[in-house]
């Protein structure tokens, strides 16, 4: 193609993505988070839409920001006084072009209709990018878990699945855990789903507990899978985990287990933080100590110092990316790492950030990274992890079979060894060489938009 057609046709495509943007927040208004995420990926995609027209004939963009289906509902609950509460519930049923709706649930007062869609639209492409038989879904409520005993939290989660249960189903929407939603919320819904429809069908729901067909590995799969992700990432630099300092932002899920696999490569983690504050342990965290804080007493971080007088607590969770460190992790929730955060890190020469958390980097501080050098590894590849071991849980429900934590573990090393190999060839192929959040975007698109093609206009 010659020169002047080739701009000529670049700027197509630009108009093209533009306008469907704009379509975004017409219809969608006030919904930040989702605009970011529709943003960053369409971002992506114009080598791509310029390479394969046949995406912009058939409306791929059109279709794929466009939801399948959102449910809406009311829960209400009664709480341990005899008040009678009401909370929102969401589940949003994105893409369903190369399987069941796959993705967790979020129990926050923060939830809304705008945080369960950027969810949503990014699990699609995580998923995608798995190699596995899901598709993207998402969901949650507006119920904040803080402070609710254990009777409320089972009342909340059986009324919420009253509902959800008529939506869900191991071929159909197959959700699992998120922010608040852990092995016990997943228990209550599991058994509620279970009541209500009279069966026992193990695969409706992942992150189980191992007796009621739960996976092996899949608590501690998300965090080890992003660090899988990263050790990758800096292989190729010829940097590892080994003698590195670490920051890792959260005191969840997520965090716990990123920390346990970087101590395990011999990194030392200097800090972690709950929404209230960070702690600084220069001589290393006792990751001991924080499980019991916040796996077994649900206490605040802020008591490790009790325990751990040479430690330091800090208000202000945000704090935490102004430790130097070689490798920062940010672990907890969207965007809780800012431009001002990315410079600090970059000043202080961070090496890289891997994103466990979704979308924890806003735009401003991606870019900062990117620009810097500093090796970055987005959330959407690198913490596929525990979707992938999620998946491996159906797969094992389907076979009625249990594999062993180190079976599922070196799965889990291979996916993550892949999502990597994958998202680098594909930022290579389409001129962004090194640059994963191009090569995950596009990665995980293609094999959808095909998908969707063959699929007809559906
Ligand atoms: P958890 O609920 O287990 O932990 C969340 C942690 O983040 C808590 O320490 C919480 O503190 C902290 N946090 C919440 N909001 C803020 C905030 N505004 N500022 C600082 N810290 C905050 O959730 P997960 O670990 O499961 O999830 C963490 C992130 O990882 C989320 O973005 C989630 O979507 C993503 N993710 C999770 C997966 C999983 O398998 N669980 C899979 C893929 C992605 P506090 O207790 O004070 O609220």
């Amino acid at each position: 193609m010659k020169t002047i057609e080739r701009v000529e046709q670049a700027q197509d495509v630009l108009a093209y993505v533009d306008g469907v943007y704009q379509t975004v927040k017409d219809r969608n208004p006030n919904e930040s988070e989702f605009h970011q995420a529709v943003k960053e990926v369409f971002d992506s995609l114009m080598p791509v839409l310029e390479k394969n027209p046949v995406y912009m004939k058939q409306g791929i963009l059109e279709r794929i920001v466009e939801p399948e289906r959102i449910i809406s509902f009311r829960v209400p609950w009664v709480d341990d006084q005899g008040n009678v509460k009401v909370n929102r519930g969401f589940r949003v049923q994105y893409n369903s072009a190369i399987g069941p709706y796959k993705g967790g649930l979020r129990f926050h007062p923060s939830v809304n209709a705008s945080i369960i869609k950027f969810l949503g639209f990014e699990q699609i492409f995580k998923n995608s990018l798995t190699g596995q038989p899901i598709g993207g879904g998402k969901g949650g409520a507006d119920f904040d878990p803080k402070g609710k005993s254990d009777m409320e939290i089972m009342r909340f989660t059986q009324s919420f699945m009253t509902e959800l249960s008529q939506h869900i189903g191991a071929d159909v929407d197959v959700p699992a855990g998120d922010i608040g939603v852990g092995a016990r919320e997943i228990g209550y819904m599991f058994g509620q789903y279970k009541k209500m429809r009279g069966g026992y069908e193990a695969g409706v729901l992942t992150g189980k507990s191992i007796d009621s067909g739960g996976s092996l590995a899949r608590k501690e799969a998300t965090g080890y899978g992003t660090v899988y992700f990263v050790e990758e990432m800096m292989k190729e630099k010829g940097k590892s985990f080994e003698g590195s300092t670490v920051t890792v932002s959260g005191s969840g899920n997520v965090s716990i287990y990123a920390m346990e696999k970087a101590m395990e490569l011999g990194a030392k983690v200097v800090a972690c933080s709950d929404s209230a504050g960070y702690i600084y342990d220069k001589d290393g965290i006792n990751l001991a100590t924080v499980k019991q804080l916040k796996e077994v007493e649900s206490k605040r971080i802020s008591e490790y110092v009790t325990i751990h007088p040479e430690a330091h607590y800090f208000e202000d969770c945000a704090g935490i990316w102004s430790i130097p460190c070689d490798i920062a992790l940010p672990c907890a929730t969207q965007n809780e790492l800012d431009e001002m955060a990315a410079k600090i890190l970059v000043a202080n020469g961070v090496v890289a950030v891997g994103e466990g958390a979704n979308m924890p980097s806003t735009h401003a501080a991606v870019q900062m990274f990117l620009n810097s050098d500093v090796l970055f590894a987005p959330g959407k590849a690198a913490n596929a992890g525990g979707v992938s071991v999620s998946a491996l849980e159906m797969a094992q429900n389907s076979a009625r079979l249990a594999w062993s934590f180190e079976e599922v573990d070196a799965k889990l090393h291979d996916i993550m060894k892949n999502i990597y190999r994958n998202s680098m060839k594909a930022a290579e192929e389409y001129d962004a060489p090194g640059n994963l959040v191009v090569g995950a975007n596009i990665a995980g698109f293609i094999k959808v938009a095909d998908t969707m093609v063959m699929q007809g206009v559906i």
